[in-house]
């Protein structure tokens, strides 16, 4: 035994905020971090060094980044800070001129470095000791694979191109290798999360890599027939309707991937969308929509909207209500336009939509909403649904059906007599349903 294997493990407390890109990149550090014989503890005070990976998208995520800093100042006082709010440090610092460094996004390795400054590590790196997917921060059973970063597109109300730089996608072959390895150590569901889903392979013109005997471009379709092929439930995010989505829905319709897609339309008014300069433009997407459907009657679609957006009209607003009908969208968030800072839409010239109206418009978008997915999840009472569980109570179990992603849609509740396990995929009765969530009986 030598001196160093003595010396207590470095504790590193760890703050993720923002959304499921950032929280990859949390998982991706604390991986290495467990590599390298850091303890991971939950309090700020006795940890040797705090990181707070940061979410500058909004102004609000922003000022709650600033607030997660500044507790963990108060409580350690050895702070590094990295994520999107990193990439604009003069705000950090001005405001804490004492914390450790301040790291961008995708900055793993010079978080590290500056870890290993503040904490040195205790022993030299152990990588056997870590199981080869790493450590999550998610359940075991289920994990977001991030296959590019950045973004090409150049949407109005958005700074995160700013932010995180055009698109630069991971070579087909090193995603799959990736959640192959996560898929051995039991994940049973791969939640495929970048920019712009749809996009993947463009910077590399769908450049081939081998996987499996066999080579594949970096291309949307390949990668979903490629991981179609690991036998565990694969959910597609922040996808554009591009034409060439629809070569997918086959593959959804034959259950090699979920008939599930995320798809931020924002909105549906021709005008409203020009102005947000949003990729895929709408003229055709309701025929899209239906055409997909024809092919995968059981799609679900999820999407994000924004109300309010600088010179949207009533009827732009009325035009959006209908689209959530006609395009049957079972799941929807809907945020109200935030001017944030450094965005091209704050220069348009086009009329504010005043903050009562934005405000009365997104409580009738969340009524009309509710009602669409209400009509959708009665429907499914009396059938029989494949559901994935989450968490087991004493007689109830808490799961996902295949039109639930994790965190953002519905649950299943669902009464069992035999104990069920976080992973399990069991068969479900539908007994009843409300707007968001359903109840049934496994067996
Ligand atoms: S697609 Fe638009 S909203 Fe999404 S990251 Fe790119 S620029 Fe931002």
């Amino acid at each position: 035994m030598t001196d160093t294997d003595l010396r207590p493990a470095p504790k590193v407390s760890f703050v993720s905020l923002g959304c499921p890109k950032a929280l990859v990149d949390s998982e991706r550090i604390i991986t290495r971090l467990r590599a390298e014989g850091y303890e991971l503890t939950r309090s700020h005070a006795g940890a040797d060094v705090v990181i707070v990976n940061t979410c500058g998208f909004l102004d609000s995520a922003k000022q709650e980044s600033l607030d997660a800093i500044g507790t963990a100042m108060n409580e350690n006082g050895k702070v590094i800070v990295t994520g999107c709010m990193g990439a604009e440090p003069e705000q950090i610092a001005e405001r804490f001129p004492n914390v450790l460094a301040i790291t961008g996004p995708q900055a793993y390795e010079s978080v590290l470095e500056k870890v290993h400054v503040a904490a040195p590590p205790a022993h030299d790196p152990f990588l056997d000791l870590v199981p080869p997917q790493g450590i999550k921060l998610t359940p075991r059973h289920y994990a977001y694979l991030k296959i590019s970063e950045g973004c090409n597109n150049r949407c109005s109300f958005c700074i995160i191109p700013k932010l995180r730089g055009d698109l630069v996608s991971r070579p087909l072959a090193e995603v799959m290798r990736e959640a192959e390895k996560l898929v051995n150590a039991g994940v049973k569901e791969l939640l495929v999360i970048s920019q712009d889903t749809s996009a993947y392979g463009i910077d590399l013109k769908y450049q081939e890599s081998r996987w499996r005997d066999r080579d594949w471009r970096t291309k949307f379709i390949d990668l979903a027939t490629a991981l179609g092929e690991l036998g565990v439930w694969v959910r597609m995010h922040y996808v554009y309707p591009y034409p060439h989505v629809d070569e997918v829905m086959p593959l959804m319709a034959e259950g090699k991937i979920l008939p599930y897609l995320d798809i931020p339309f924002q909105h549906a008014s021709a005008s409203v969308l020009k102005a947000m300069r949003r990729p895929a433009s709408q003229d055709k997407t309701l025929q899209r929509i239906r055409d997909w459907r024809a092919v995968c009657p059981d799609l679900t679609i999820r999407s994000t909207f924004i109300t309010g957006f600088p010179g949207e009209t009533e009827a732009d607003f009325e035009e959006l209500l209908a689209f959530l009908d006609e395009a049957r969208i079972e799941r929807a968030g809907c945020f109200t336009y935030e001017p944030v800072k450094g965005a091209t839409a704050n220069d348009l010239g086009l009329p504010p939509v005043p903050a009562e109206v934005a405000a009365i418009r997104h409580k009738r978008f969340m009524e009309r909403q509710q009602q669409v997915s209400l009509r959708l999840q009665r429907a499914k009472v009396g059938k029989r649904l494949q559901v994935i569980i989450d968490e087991m109570g004493t007689t109830v179990a808490k799961g996902r059906s295949k039109a639930d992603a994790p965190e953002i849609d519905g649950k299943v509740y669902v009464s069992t007599r035999r104990p069920l396990r976080p992973g399990d995929i069991v068969s479900v009765k539908i007994e009843r349903a409300e707007a968001y969530d359903l109840h049934g009986v496994a067996g």
